[in-house]
């Protein structure tokens, strides 16, 4: 059993990171200051490698599998047998994407086929691109990725769930929209080149946005009793990121619909500075009573 809880704060840290990054899948990561382009797992290595510099931060290869107590002295069971004692939790356990199920999706993902055009809208500018989605988030984001390419067919994968109106919307703007099931995705080496309908059709292009189903990483918070968003967000009631259960603060995608590495990074620091300020402050009383922990 360990005592965790903050690394340049002089607070005893436990990470425990099973190592599967939403963003796992992509050769190059953006949007991040000075690291653009880099591949995701040489951004972590750095980044331990970095935290490793402040001896009361540990990491554990592990999975956190059950967690009990409360507020001051919660435990946590791992996947591997350990039981670490902390006083303060930091969920920052991210988002998991569910792929829809379309033949060949996975050999295009992470290289031509992505979820955020903020992250991969640059590298796919001005291509012929497939959008795959229904309803109000294909309109959505069919609205969103003309902001990159203004070759862009809507592909719904069967009932598109649009309204008349955001039909026409589409027809005037010439989007077309492709509402038959899709096939399968043709590619060479990770590259998409066509979509292929079940009506026979074969559509060109060269890079996919798609909607994935999104989950939370892990049901931990949940479990805890955290209260959720009605998108399956954990609810942060402040701006460090702070839950409803009293010492548990999350940050990253988990608490965020803007799932972006700057903002999980800077929503870690925001908790990092509420979790510590927590701790001083019950540190304080303590030494008033004259019994310092
Ligand atoms: C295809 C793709 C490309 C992307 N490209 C970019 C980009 O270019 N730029 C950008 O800014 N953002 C990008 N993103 C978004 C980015 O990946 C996320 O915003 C970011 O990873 C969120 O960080 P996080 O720490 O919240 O979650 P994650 O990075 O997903 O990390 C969560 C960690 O918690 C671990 N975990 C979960 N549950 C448990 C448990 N019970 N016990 C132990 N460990 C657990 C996971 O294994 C994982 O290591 C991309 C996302 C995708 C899907």
């Amino acid at each position: 059993m360990r005592r965790s809880c903050w690394g340049r704060a002089r607070k005893n840290v436990i990470v425990i990171d099973e190592g599967l990054p939403r963003n796992r899948v992509t050769h190059e990561s953006h949007g991040f200051l000075t690291r653009d382009g880099i591949k995701p797992d040489e951004f972590r290595r750095i980044a331990v490698e970095q935290i490793r510099a402040y001896p009361s931060v540990r990491f554990a290869a592990d999975i956190a599998i059950e967690i009990g107590g409360a507020d001051g002295d919660f435990k946590i069971a791992t996947k591997k047998g350990d039981t670490y004692l902390a006083k303060k939790l930091l969920f920052a356990v991210g988002k998991k994407d569910r792929l829809p199920e379309i033949e060949g999706l996975t050999d295009v993902y992470g290289k031509s086929a992505f979820v955020c055009p903020y992250c991969d809208g640059w590298e796919l500018r001005d291509r012929q691109l497939a959008v795959i989605a229904k309803g109000e988030r294909a309109f959505h984001f069919a609205k969103t990725i003309l902001g990159w390419s203004e070759r862009i067919a809507l592909f719904t994968n069967g009932p598109d769930e649009l309204s008349d109106a955001q039909r026409e919307e589409l027809r005037v703007r010439n989007i077309p929209l492709h509402d038959a099931p899709i096939r399968r995705i043709v590619s060479e080496d990770g590259m998409v080149n066509q979509v292929e309908l079940e009506d026979g059709s074969s559509i060109p292009c060269t890079g996919i946005f798609f909607a994935p189903t999104l989950a939370a990483g892990s049901d931990l918070p949940q479990a805890l009793g955290c209260e959720l968003t009605p998108t399956g967000s954990v609810t942060a009631t402040d701006a460090l990121g702070k839950s409803s259960i009293p010492g548990v603060y999350v940050a990253g995608d988990i608490a965020t619909e803007m799932n972006q590495l700057i903002q999980a990074a800077a929503m870690g620091a925001m908790a990092g500075a509420g979790i510590n300020s927590e701790l001083l402050a019950e540190a304080w009383e303590a030494r008033g009573q004259g019994t310092q922990s």
